[in-house]
Order: structure tokens, then sequence, then C-alpha cells
């Protein structure tokens, strides 16, 4: 099972915090974690294994989309700053097109994908 893993600035802390909850279901679990470049280096100072792509700007969500519209991805959790510019805001459009395209689930705030994960935990 692959997850891709994604926040902008305003959001890796959110981003740390919510997977140090699921530490032990992600550490036990078969899963697999990819990320963005900055999003992964913070994950991976929290204590996680992530393959880590290119910084989203530059194109790790473009990436993340290219997985997603393969089926290699279980799910997208991607946390957006909606009180932020992008850059890169026609990649981040794209990449939540691809996954309704594809209908791989998409978590955008903590408190969804805090749902999704549980579910699948459960599952696992
Ligand atoms: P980053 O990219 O993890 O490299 O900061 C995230 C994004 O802004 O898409």
């Amino acid at each position: 099972m692959k997850i891709a893993l994604i926040a902008h600035d305003g959001k890796k802390a959110d981003m740390v915090h919510f997977l140090s909850g699921f530490k032990n279901q992600l550490n036990q679990a078969d899963v697999e974690l990819v990320a963005t470049g900055t999003t992964g280096s913070h994950i991976e100072r929290a204590g996680f294994e992530v393959k880590r792509l290119l910084s989203g700007p530059i194109g790790g969500d473009a990436q993340i989309a290219a997985m997603a519209a393969q089926k290699e991805l279980s799910m997208v959790i991607f946390f957006r700053d909606p009180l932020d510019k992008h850059p890169h805001e026609p990649d981040v459009q794209m990449l939540m097109r691809i996954c309704d395209v594809h209908n791989i689930p998409l978590a955008t705030n903590p408190a969804s994908a805090e749902l999704m994960f549980k579910a699948l935990t459960q599952t696992l």
C-alpha cells in the first residue's frame, strides 16, 4: 500500500503531528510513504521512512499525480493551505482532478485524513 503525502508550508507541522498519531500502525503495516521534497524531509526528521520526490513547486505534485493516474496510490493526503498563494496552483488543481478522475481517496485536511486512516488501518 502506497500513501502520498503533501503539505503546503503552513501545514507541514500539521502533517507531522497527524502522522505521529498513527506511528504504530504505519510502522507495523505494509505501508510505503512517498512525499513531495520538503514535506518528506519534515516527515523523515519525525522518524518515518519516506521516499522523497521533487519539491511541489518544481514538479513534485505532478509526480504524485502521475502515480495516481497509474493507480499506484492507495490514498493521497494533501494538506493544502487555503490562506496562502501558491505559484504551482495549476499543479495543485491538476493533482486533485486526477485523484477524482481515478477515484483515489484524497484528504485535504486532518479531519478527513483521520477518518480515512482509521478506516484504512482497520483493514490492515
Ligand atoms: P514541498 O511541496 O513538500 O516540497 O514543500 C509541497 C507543495 O507545496 O506542493
